[in-house]
């Protein structure tokens, strides 16, 4: 197996193969996806590139294991995944490494991610084994209702590259906890930690089979196989907005349950009695965690007339001195975006918003050289019919707007197609309260800039997506509820 090029870490113990059936083998054709280093370009790795023949191996391998899989002991599967938890964090600084190394994230970012991902593992422990029914007199008294929870099925799992561990982890977690079998697809930019991850299943005691996982560089047919096959009866879904109505439209043939987590553009709103510096501290997490690569991350700043000069002030400060460099170097505060493409969308978008009056204090001009950088960038004035205020910048561009009144930043706030995360700032908790209420968003960060909790459900609502990952919620999206009427 080619580990890749020149100098740079040998990786090949992740890149052994497609993980079907609990072995590492090659797919049909012997294709191979580079993996490359965001920071340096390097080719970290080649990752087999599946083929619907592939995909179709995984399903079979997946229903395989599902038999004995659903018919294992609750507190069987919650030890498994116990020890999941426990190897993920003995592995942390290994894991983080390989994160860091082929999505490009600080180092320290990566660490919170092994962390967040892990708590998967042990919050789905604990959910494994308080899965209960229901139990009900007819309302006419004729009988009595009974209601099993049954894992639905075998599940098909996609996720992004901009969370490698936990969007893999938030869907294989609750999904094993439930009783179901998976194939997961990760992403091609950042296939490695899923592989490496999958090594960690195996030792933690799942069974061969449970778990899946095969890359692809072509997920159309790849997927639309696996979901046309009668046997997959759950698709959960972690992306873009537009690739995820794809999914739903060819979901739809088959009618299968979709659980989908799309994309984001959160506002922010400051108001005038917020405290400076829970908000400055609150928007740099909320903007700046993952260079801005997040679906939560700040989007739009509004920030009251009062407040506005000195927040906009202490922003640039903070944004200016933050380090950019290779993400495994452990002083870097922002890592390169994933792909050229990425920085030329930043690009654009931040030429738009100048176009239409923005005034860029800080960043804005990318730099050169090697590795996919852009720099954290503060522009002010960004205008309602900006680009960047109806896409996703995804990127570390903070644009700032200004507002008066309560009503006027409510009805910008929701002025989109998403609604996954927002944040408010006051001191007024009631007033806090009654705009958390009035935004269209699925979470609410309330004097805070981190909303993500493996405890909680995470989801959006509008084109953000459908169902929710985490909490109690998490699991309930692998499970069918089984009714029975009985009468005795
Ligand atoms: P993407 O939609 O391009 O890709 C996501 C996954 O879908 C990848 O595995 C990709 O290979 C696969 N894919 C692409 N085209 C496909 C097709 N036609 N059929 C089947 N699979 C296909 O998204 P991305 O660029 O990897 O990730 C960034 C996006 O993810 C952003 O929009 C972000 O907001 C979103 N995101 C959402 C959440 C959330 O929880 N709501 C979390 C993280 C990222």
């Amino acid at each position: 197996m080619d580990a890749g090029s020149g100098s740079g870490p040998d990786l090949s113990a992740h890149a052994r193969g497609l993980f079907i059936g609990g072995a590492w083998r090659d797919g049909e054709t012997g294709g191979r996806i580079a993996v490359v280093d965001p920071s340096t370009e390097a080719v970290l790795a080649h990752v087999p590139d599946a083929t619907v023949a592939d995909a179709v191996a995984a399903v079979d391998a997946a229903a395989a294991a599902a038999p004995a899989w659903a018919a294992t002991p609750p507190r069987r599967r919650s030890e498994i995944l116990r020890r999941c938890f426990e190897l993920m964090v003995e592995r942390a600084d290994a894991l983080a490494t390989l994160i860091s190394l082929e999505n490009g994230k600080a180092l320290r970012d990566a660490r919170g991610e092994v962390a967040y991902a892990a708590e998967f593992f042990r919050w789905n422990a604990e959910e494994a084994v308080r899965i209960s029914g229901d139990f009900a007199v007819a309302p006419a008294g004729t009988n009595r209702i009974v209601v099993d929870y049954q894992p639905i099925g075998i599940a098909v799992l996609i996720t992004p590259w901009n969370f490698p561990a936990a969007m893999a982890t938030r869907k294989i977690a609750p999904a094993l906890a439930a009783g179901c079998t998976v194939v997961l697809k990760p992403a091609s930019e950042t296939p490695l930690t899923a592989y490496a991850l999958a090594d960690l299943y195996a030792e933690a005691g799942v069974p061969a089979g449970v778990v899946n996982v095969i890359t692809t560089s072509t997920p159309g047919p790849v997927t639309a196989a696996m979901l046309g096959d009668p046997r997959v009866r759950k698709l959960s879904f972690t992306g873009s907005t537009g690739v995820g109505r794809i999914l739903l439209a060819e979901a739809a043939k088959s009618v299968i349950s979709c659980s989908m987590e799309l994309g984001g553009n959160a506002p922010v709103i400051v108001f005038d009695d917020a405290d400076l510096d829970v908000a400055i501290e609150g928007v740099m997490l909320a903007k700046m965690r993952n260079a801005g690569e997040a679906c939560t991350a700040a989007n739009r700043i509004y920030v009251q007339s009062g407040i506005h000069d000195a927040f906009v002030a202490r922003l640039t400060e903070r944004m200016t001195a933050l380090k950019v460099g290779p993400g495994v170097d452990p002083s870097t505060e922002c890592g390169p975006m994933i792909t050229p493409a990425a920085v030329a969308k930043i690009g654009r978008l931040v030429e738009d918003a100048k176009q239409r009056g923005g005034t860029v204090l800080c960043g804005g001009t990318v730099a050169g050289g090697t590795g996919y950088f852009y720099p954290p960038t503060v522009i002010t004035d960004v205008a309602p019919d900006a680009a960047m205020a109806h896409e996703e910048i995804f990127g570390p561009v903070a644009p700032v707007s200004r507002f008066d009144t309560e009503d006027e930043v409510v009805a910008r706030a929701n002025d989109t197609e998403y609604g996954l995360a927002a944040y408010v700032f006051t001191r007024d908790i009631g007033r806090g309260l009654r705009v958390s209420s009035r935004l269209e968003a699925g979470m609410i960060g309330l004097n805070r800039g981190l909303v993500s909790d493996p405890a909680a459900p995470f989801g959006g609502v509008k084109q953000s997506g459908l169902g929710r990952e985490g909490g109690h919620h998490g699991v309930l999206e692998f499970l069918e509820p089984k009714y029975v009427a009985v009468t005795f």
